[in-house]
């Protein structure tokens, strides 16, 4: 068996969201999808359009819209033979509504659906033993406990040297903070790369700010990369820090941005861009996913991401 140099694993969902503003969820009204989503398939989609080897460990129902997922990662090439088509379950479905504040409002079918079968048994060593890099979401660490512990195998398998990425993705609405710490804290420890959103830096460290959260965990020895929407985001390493300004663009559709732009983080270190060079790329990369409508779908090429680094210089 070939192993991808990437592999990640968790949720595969496909996203159903309302076409308008202001249009709740408890309402009749149109919607528009399925587009395929899941947080860590939106990340080894991303890898694999920016040029690299990538895998997924999943499972989806043997239906319509578990076809519309694996259809979509084989076709930007990410490796699906690790995917669980389930018979007995079916695919599950984030719906999405949007409101004039900015905010977003999801109802989840997951746990019971073949998202939330997830189970260590579908963790092969074999395909780990040689893979480079392991991503891992703090959200797909709270689905249930055998998703958990399937994430805890796949890390586990992870050959030494190799790199694991780590993207917290939880809102502390879903569990408490301790909880949250508590059920992230072996993954968060093994991490070379910590990639929180605003907030979650101080709640995993319990500093008093993002940025102490970030300098403590760089001085652990890990990349923290700090995203900042729009702005952009900041690098922190032990002893350096680097802000890089985000791209000016048209924002569309926000969801999926951090996973596309935890996804050119690899890539970058991958091949070996400093610090500056990968907060410009992935900020190239982040910027895109949010021109189009759906999570997956503004995942960029190399070919696109050439054309906005050339086409705008840094903030
Ligand atoms: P989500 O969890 O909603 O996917 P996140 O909070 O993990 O997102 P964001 O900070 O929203 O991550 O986005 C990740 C990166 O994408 C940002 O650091 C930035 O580089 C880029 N980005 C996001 N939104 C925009 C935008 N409106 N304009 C330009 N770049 C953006
Ligand atoms: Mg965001």
């Amino acid at each position: 068996m070939s192993t991808p140099e990437v592999i990640s694993l968790g949720n595969m969902l496909v996203e159903v969201m309302r076409p308008e503003l202001d249009e709740p969820l408890d309402q009749p009204g149109s919607f528009v999808g399925p587009f395929p989503s899941g947080d860590t398939p939106i990340y080894v989609d991303t890898v694999a359009r920016l040029g690299h080897s990538a895998g997924f460990i999943g499972c989806v129902g043997l239906d319509d819209f578990g076809e519309c997922l694996l259809q979509r990662l084989r076709g930007d090439g990410v490796d699906v033979s690790q995917v669980q088509v389930l018979k007995e379950h079916t695919t599950g479905v984030a719906f999405v509504a949007y409101f004039r504040d900015g905010s977003r409002r999801f109802l989840y079918h997951w746990r019971h659906a073949a998202a939330g079968q997830l189970a260590p048994e579908h963790v092969d060593g074999a395909y780990l033993a040689s893979a480079k890099w392991l991503h891992l979401t703090g959200c797909n660490l709270a689905v249930n406990e055998s998703a958990r512990e399937a994430c805890l195998r796949a890390l586990a398998y992870m050959p030494a040297d190799a790199w694991v990425s780590f993207d917290p993705n939880i809102r502390p609405e879903v569990l408490s903070v301790a909880e949250i710490r508590s059920l992230c804290q072996p993954v968060l420890q093994r991490a070379n790369v910590f990639l929180p959103s605003a907030g979650e830096a101080a709640m995993f460290t319990g500093e008093a700010t993002d940025e102490a959260g970030c300098r403590r965990l760089a001085a652990e020895g890990k990349l923290v990369v700090l995203k900042q929407g729009p702005r952009g985001c900041r690098l922190f390493t032990e002893g350096r820090e680097v802000a890089v300004a985000g791209f000016h663009v048209n924002e569309v559709d926000p969801t999926g941005a951090g996973d596309s732009f935890g996804a050119a983080i690899t890539v970058a270190l991958l091949e070996g861009m400093g610090l500056e060079e990968a907060g410009r790329f992935a900020n190239a990369v982040g910027a895109l996913a949010v021109t189009r409508k759906g999570p997956m779908e503004g995942a960029p090429t190399r070919q696109q991401v050439r054309e906005l680094l050339a086409s705008q210089g840094a903030r």
